[in-house]
């Protein structure tokens, strides 16, 4: 037997349809593997930043003694080309320019004495950081995938759900509206069900059993009667 409620139980089919496909849609399991990506990543930020600060120190160190070291060189040659230029000839003078040279020498090879200990220091900080580098960029490359997984996903999902709106939109035209107008208001208040079948006797909303003597009542109405189940009030189709 057809009933004019028929219709709504096709109605409900694209809606509880469409409930579902928003859920997938938000609920999908590439976002959750997204946020632990970014707790990881955030947590390896915060591991390696004490190691990139002291990096960046040595490197500043670091600088500092080449642009010492090249100074020297600068004096070195500067008391060389003097030496060499025939403009002094005093041997007192040579010499005094020789020692010089060898006094600034010293200094420049203390210097890059110097530089070396805090190349062997930076070392092991440049294996962590490098490391650390590594894995942001494979986070990095897991998180272009993930995203674009997610967004195949939403594709297809958002496909389905327009055909469904589409077939649900060409079904309200054909039904009558105060009945489509109470099975909206019906389910807004009970969960997004509307509509449902009466099957082995019971509601299917609140799949609480219709009583023996109610459910004989409801089998004897004329099929254009509203049932409406006594506990959940959503509309019973038969
Ligand atoms: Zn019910």
């Amino acid at each position: 037997m057809v009933s004019i409620f028929s219709g709504l139980i096709e109605l409900q089919r694209h809606d509880t349809a469409v409930a579902q496909l928003h859920h997938r849609r938000s609920h999908l399991p590439e976002h959750e593997a997204l946020m632990a990506l970014a707790v990881e990543v955030g947590s390896l930020e915060r591991q390696t930043a004490p190691t990139r600060a002291s990096r960046a120190s040595l490197q500043v160190k670091m600088e500092a003694l080449e642009s010492s070291v090249h100074d020297l060189d600068v004096k070195i040659e500067a008391v060389q080309s003097m030496m060499f230029s025939g403009t002094v000839t005093s041997p007192r003078e040579l010499q005094g320019m020789e020692a010089d040279i060898v006094s600034v020498k010293k200094r420049r090879s203390e210097l890059e004495d110097n530089e070396l200990e805090l190349i062997d220091q930076a070392e092991p900080l440049d294996a962590i950081i490098t490391a650390a580098d590594t894995k942001l960029v494979e986070a990095a490359n897991e998180r272009d995938r993930l995203d674009r997984a997610v967004l195949a996903a939403q594709t297809e999902i958002d496909v389905v759900a327009s055909g469904h709106i589409v077939q649900r939109a060409d079904l309200v035209r054909t039904l009558d509206a105060p009945t489509v107008a109470l099975y909206e208001a019906t389910r807004s208040k009970n969960r997004g069900v509307g509509a449902v079948l009466i099957e082995h006797g019971t509601c299917m909303s609140c799949k609480i059993k219709i009583a023996a003597i109610e459910l004989d009542r409801i089998r004897q109405l004329p099929v254009d009667t509203l049932v409406r189940c006594e506990e959940c009030s959503v509309i019973l189709v038969r």
